[in-house]
């Protein structure tokens, strides 16, 4: 199926009865933006990070079907949770940008109800239209994934071309959108020094970035990819030692961008 086949499912723009795609939801997320959370993971992606964790979510024909309005209903009564954690709502998946039709109504009903929105994105974004800006006007908060600066890397890690998700963090940065940027430190693919020195470079002209989330590679999705009967592209790989971490969040620190761990 292609990204366009979606859209169908979802409806019309202005319906509260729009459908999207979802794989699953969590109701008390810690680590995917600030405070606590509830998360809705969304069906489909495109890339194919031989990292992936959530290896169930890249099928585009699979994922319960939501409305939005039952989406909404489902998440009011965690408000208070989120409240008093200056938490909110962050949509991933997956890539949520491949619904965006879905997303942009969801946040807007969210935002009418007082919800902190999230958008975290690897940052596929193919068209810059209307309904993109509808959605990020209603976006508090953008986390952006750059898997690797260096091209023929983050083509051989994820399968797909770095060139839409640096044009993506380019966009918001014109808009000025709140934005965090997320990077997986994967041994031998994302641990160079010198691609973090140059992609520290890119995130400090960029201007808007309050701050880049270090995400040492873990093997917590492995049974994912056995399930599905799949071969583990990255067996054998161990998580980045502390000290990996560190000099890389010094490229970071020397270019004066604030670094942290999972929020
Ligand atoms: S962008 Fe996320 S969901 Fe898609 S393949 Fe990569 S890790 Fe998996």
């Amino acid at each position: 199926m292609s990204i366009e086949n979606l859209i169908p499912l979802q409806g019309e723009e202005d319906s509260a009865h729009m459908m999207g795609r979802v794989h699953s939801t969590d109701s008390f997320g810690t680590v995917d933006g600030p405070g606590t959370r509830y998360v809705v993971f969304l069906q489909g992606c495109m890339y194919r990070c031989k990292y992936c964790h959530n290896r169930d979510t890249w099928d585009l024909d699979e994922g319960q079907i939501w409305t939005v309005e039952d989406l909404v209903q489902e998440i009011i009564p965690f408000h208070p949770f989120m409240e008093v954690s200056d938490g909110g709502v962050t949509v991933t998946g997956g890539e949520p940008l491949l619904q965006q039709h879905f997303v942009y109504r969801l946040f807007k009903s969210l935002h009418h109800l007082g919800f902190h929105t999230c958008l975290d994105t690897n940052g596929y974004v193919r068209k810059y239209d209307e309904l993109l800006d509808a959605l990020l006007r209603y976006t508090d908060l953008v986390m952006l994934d750059i898997k690797q600066i260096n091209n023929e890397k983050h083509k051989d890690l994820v399968g797909v071309s770095n060139e839409y998700a640096l044009k993506f963090a380019q966009y918001l940065a014109e808009e000025n959108i709140r934005t965090w940027i997320r990077y997986v430190v994967v041994p031998g693919y994302s641990d160079d020094l010198e691609d973090a020195k140059e992609m520290a470079s890119f995130v400090a002209r960029l201007g808007n970035v309050e701050k880049v989330e270090l995400l040492p590679y873990h093997e917590l999705g492995v049974n994912k990819w056995e399930v599905m009967g799949e071969v583990y592209p990255l067996e054998g790989v161990k998580p980045p030692p502390k000290e990996t971490i560190q000099a890389i969040a010094n490229e970071f620190l020397k270019a004066g961008i604030s670094v942290t761990g999972p929020a």
